[in-house]
């Protein structure tokens, strides 16, 4: 159990009041397309955006309620809770952190009105893990910035107005912010691809997209730096849709368990069934402390997470949610296995989490390189 301040829980309880009475119905049947109605009820009543500043139109909160937000609402339904992560914990997020007060003056007010979705564009195609490896640059000419290269497996471009790209300065590595409608004759999109859960990712070239100074999210010695401090935070979202579906899994087990009889009993009742829903209670709960134990303790470090807390959150939760999917596809038998089911699209959803936002391999390097610089991680 959390234990949390009267404004937390009220942020819990009324979220979970209002996705289980207006989101469940529609639950599982978005085929790829963002909820929108879902996302337009959120931003009227304030949800959107809990993380980001006030004066741009966000509650003002921390990534701490953030990421309850995301949990509430996913456990009834994670396509909802998708658009709420990608929202709150990734592109609008580097832009409040890192952004100029131009940049979070365009940018900010119309994700939190649900009105703007902003991408962000980090892989290639020769770059994936290997974010150094990257080609797309920014370059000096005649007084402008210059954005020249290639993004792949980008999310959510169809719907976005924006799109946060990862960069190579000739100072190192950074980022900009660059508006989509603005630079369609320089943006020529290559490819969409459609992934496991029928979500659209895509590929696309830039050409000479001028970008204003205003625009440079993070550049020069620090450049690298910030941008993995966003990517934390990235990462913990992830992280707690992983333990949002997880979630949404359990509870339909535990309902399918107790209502499918045989051998003339509830299914639940048989001891096998039982240690299933208790491993897989265990496992979301393990998953649930290393997500909420690093964001608070990155609330604590001036709201920068830990790289190895994150990690490890990110890690575990990725294994934890494929794990937790997968019993309780099992305990709904072939019901679950049914294109159309619950199951089945959770199924496909889960498997994701462990290569978006930095591979499980990826997470192990950080967290075996962080054991290596600084030993054990303190008792305290
Ligand atoms: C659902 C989903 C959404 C995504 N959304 C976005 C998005 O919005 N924007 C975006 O930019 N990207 C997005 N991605 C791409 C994602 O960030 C990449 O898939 C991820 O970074 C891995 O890159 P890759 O797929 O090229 O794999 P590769 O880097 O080619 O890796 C292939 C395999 O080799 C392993 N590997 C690589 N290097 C090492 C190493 N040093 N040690 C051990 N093993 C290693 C990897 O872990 C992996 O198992 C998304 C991916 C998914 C699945």
């Amino acid at each position: 159990m959390l234990s949390l301040s009267a404004e937390q829980e009220m942020v819990v309880s009324s979220l979970e009041e209002l996705a289980r009475k207006e989101f469940s119905d529609a639950a599982f049947s978005w085929e790829g397309e963002p909820p929108m109605e879902n996302i337009e009820l959120l931003a009227d009543r304030g949800y959107l955006g809990l993380n980001i500043a006030e004066e741009y139109g966000g509650g003002g909160m921390g990534e701490f309620e953030a990421m309850l937000s995301i949990e509430a609402v996913g456990q009834v339904c994670p396509d909802t809770a998708e658009y709420l992560y990608n929202q709150q914990m990734v592109a609008a997020r580097a832009i409040e952190m890192f952004g100029s007060e131009e940049a979070k003056e365009r940018y900010l007010p119309g994700a939190t009105a649900g009105e703007e979705v902003i991408a962000i564009a980090i892989s290639e195609p020769e770059a994936g893990s290997d974010v150094g490896a990257m080609n797309t640059t920014v370059e000096e000419r005649n007084g402008e910035l210059i954005l020249n290269g290639e993004k792949v497996w980008v999310s959510n471009i169809p719907h976005a107005t924006a799109v946060v790209v990862w960069v190579k300065f000739s100072d190192g590595l950074g980022s900009v912010v660059i508006d989509l409608e603005d630079n369609d004759d320089s943006i020529e999109i290559e490819q969409h691809y459609t992934n496991m859960a029928d979500h659209t990712q895509t590929q696309f070239r830039m050409h000479d997209v001028v970008v204003p100074e205003t625009n440079v999210l993070t550049r020069g010695k620090n450049g690298f730096k910030q941008q993995l401090q966003a990517l934390n935070w990235e990462r913990l979202g992830s992280a707690t849709l992983s333990n949002a579906i997880a979630r949404c899994a359990l509870e339909k087990a535990l309902e399918y368990g107790q209502q499918r009889e045989q051998f003339d009993q509830p299914i639940a009742d048989f001891q096998g069934i039982e240690w299933k829903l208790a491993d897989m209670a265990k496992e979301l709960e393990a998953s649930r402390s290393l997500t909420y134990r690093a964001a608070l303790n990155a609330e604590e470090q001036g709201r920068i997470p830990d790289r190895m807390d994150a990690s490890l959150a990110k890690l575990y939760s990725g294994e934890m949610v494929e794990n937790v999917v997968s019993e309780s596809l099992q305990i709904h038998g072939a019901n679950g296995y049914q294109q159309g089911h619950a199951l089945e699209y959770l199924y496909r959803l889960a498997r994701g989490r462990r290569l978006a936002a930095g591979t499980d391999e990826i997470q192990k390097n950080q967290i075996a390189a962080a054991l290596k610089r600084n030993g054990l991680p303190s008792l305290s």
